[in-house]
C-alpha cells in the first residue's frame, strides 16, 4: 500500500509500554483505598485532615503528597511520563495504523452525516477499556462503551507468522473492520444486537453475532472501495 506521507489521525492514544495498565497512578495500591476513605470520614480522620491542613499551611508542604509519603512508604513519585520507545518496526506500524485510521475517517465522514470518529488505543500486553480488561491474546477489538478500538501491534506479527496473512492491506483491513463496528454502533445495529442477548437462545444469538461480524467485514470493504477511489492508496 502507498500509505507513507499521508495524513495520520490524531485520534490515537498510545498506551504501549503499560501506561494504560492497571498499575495505578504513581504505584498507589488500590487495596488501601477502602480503609483510607473510611479513615477520612471517621472522627480521627477529620482530626488528621485538620492537623494536615494546619501542617501544610505552616510548612508549605502539599498535604496530599505528605499523605502519599505515609501510605506509600516515602515513594510518592509521580508515574513516569516518558513516552514509549518502540522498535523502529513497531513505530512504523503505529504510523501506518494512524494513517489507515485517518483514511477511514475521510471515507466515513463523506458517507455519514455527523460521523463520530473513534479513537484508536495502541497497547502492549494488557489494557483496560470500558468493556473490561483485555490482554493481547484477545486480538484487536472495538468497545462500544467508549467507542474506541484497541490494538496491540504484535497482532500484525501474529498475522504474518501464524495466520499466513502477510502484507499491509490485511493489517489495514483489521483496522477498517473494527471501524466498521464503530459504524454499527452509530447506526444502532450494535445496540440492537446486544438487546437480543437476553431474548434469544445461545445458538440463535451466536448466529446474529456472526452476522454482525460479517457486516463489519462488509463495511471494511466499503472503506477499501471508497478509499481506493479517493486516494489510489492500494
Ligand atoms: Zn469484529
Amino acid at each position: 500500500m502507498k500509505w507513507k506521507g499521508r495524513r495520520q489521525s490524531s485520534n490515537v492514544e498510545d498506551k504501549r509500554g503499560g501506561s494504560g495498565s492497571s498499575r495505578g497512578i504513581g504505584g498507589f495500591n488500590p487495596m488501601l483505598l477502602g480503609p483510607l476513605i473510611k479513615l477520612l470520614f471517621s472522627k480521627t480522620g477529620l482530626i488528621i485532615v485538620a492537623v494536615l491542613l494546619v501542617f501544610s499551611f505552616i510548612t508549605g508542604n502539599n498535604p496530599i503528597s505528605f499523605l502519599g509519603n505515609i501510605f506509600l512508604g516515602g515513594n510518592s513519585q509521580p508515574a513516569s511520563t516518558e513516552s514509549y520507545q518502540g522498535t523502529a518496526e513497531e513505530n512504523i506500524q503505529a504510523e501506518f495504523s494512524a494513517t489507515i485510521l485517518a483514511s477511514t475517517e475521510d471515507v466515513w465522514n463523506t458517507i455519514l452525516d455527523n460521523y463520530q470518529e473513534p479513537t484508536l488505543v495502541l497497547f502492549s500486553g494488557y489494557v483496560t477499556s470500558a468493556c473490561g480488561s483485555a490482554s493481547s491474546a484477545t486480538g484487536p477489538f472495538y468497545c462500544p462503551g467508549d467507542q474506541k478500538l484497541y490494538l496491540d501491534l504484535s497482532f500484525f506479527e501474529d498475522m504474518e507468522r501464524q495466520m499466513n496473512a502477510p502484507g499491509d492491506f490485511a493489517q489495514a483491513y483489521v483496522i477498517a473492520h473494527e471501524v466498521g463496528h464503530n459504524v454499527q454502533k452509530l447506526m444502532g445495529t450494535m445496540d440492537k444486537v446486544n438487546r437480543l442477548k437476553g431474548q434469544l437462545s445461545e445458538t440463535e444469538f451466536n448466529k446474529v453475532s456472526v452476522r454482525l461480524e460479517l457486516q463489519a467485514d462488509f463495511l471494511a470493504g466499503v472503506w477499501a472501495n471508497r478509499s481506493q477511489r479517493m486516494t489510489q492508496m492500494m
